[in-house]
């Protein structure tokens, strides 16, 4: 079976491909003929999945899949969400991004400490975090949606330059190295990306049964 993965990035492709195993062909949308960017205009990361998945759903005709994720963070409010690929102003830059994060949070605990010394109670400062993954399919113009969160904690400083994007400060749930450090290989087993491709994985082949 084949099916156009709306992404541009040759990483994901692999290990979605991985993932599915033989029997199914992934392809770039460049490869489906869709080389200009796929707008993402949408306010929730499944929004964003499901106009990636339309747009070339209704240009191809092709059964397709599409992804969007992003780091919530709690004493953010949930920022960076949606805005984790330009939370520094510039598309994918990481370096950028993980700076203006830990600034940022070293802002928020900083406030919550001169609160407590005032005697203001404020909740305890956490540096809880999760990654969350929205994939949408399209497959004989049925929508189907997969989740997928990682739960964790960011590090005071970055750790390891295995992966991409905030890897380097991401702790995952029960681990003491950031993501930079375990790689990425481990990564895609316990990974949001990795937890709902699975499911799209396993919902495929229960289909083709
Ligand atoms: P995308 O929608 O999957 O491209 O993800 C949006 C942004 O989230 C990326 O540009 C990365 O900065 C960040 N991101 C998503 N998944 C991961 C991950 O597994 N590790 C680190 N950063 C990630």
């Amino acid at each position: 079976m084949k099916l156009v993965f709306a992404t541009a990035n040759p990483g994901k492709v692999r290990e979605a491909a991985e993932i599915l195993g033989p029997g199914f062909e992934i392809i770039t949308a460049a490869e489906a003929g869709i080389t200009e960017d796929i707008p993402e205009t949408g306010n929730s990361f499944r929004a964003n999945s499901l106009q990636k998945a339309e747009y070339i759903y209704e240009r191809t005709g092709l059964d397709c899949f599409a992804d969007d994720s992003g780091l919530e963070v709690d004493i953010l409010g949930g920022a960076p969400g949606i805005h984790t690929a330009r939370y520094c102003g510039v598309a994918h830059d990481s370096a950028g991004n993980m700076a203006k994060l830990l600034a940022e949070m070293a802002r928020m605990e900083a406030e919550a400490s001169s609160m407590r010394a005032l005697g203001i109670s404020t909740p305890h400062a956490t540096r809880k975090a999760r990654f969350r993954t929205s994939v949408t399919l399209i497959i004989g113009g049925e929508k189907h949606f997969f989740d997928g969160v990682m739960e964790g904690s960011i590090a005071r400083e970055r750790r390891g330059d295995g992966g991409f994007g905030y890897d380097p400060v991401f702790i995952p749930e029960g681990m003491t190295q950031t993501n930079g450090e375990l790689g990425e290989a481990f990564k895609n087993t316990i990974s949001h990306r990795g937890k709902a491709l699975r499911a799209m994985a396993a919902f495929l082949h229960e289909r083709e049964h």
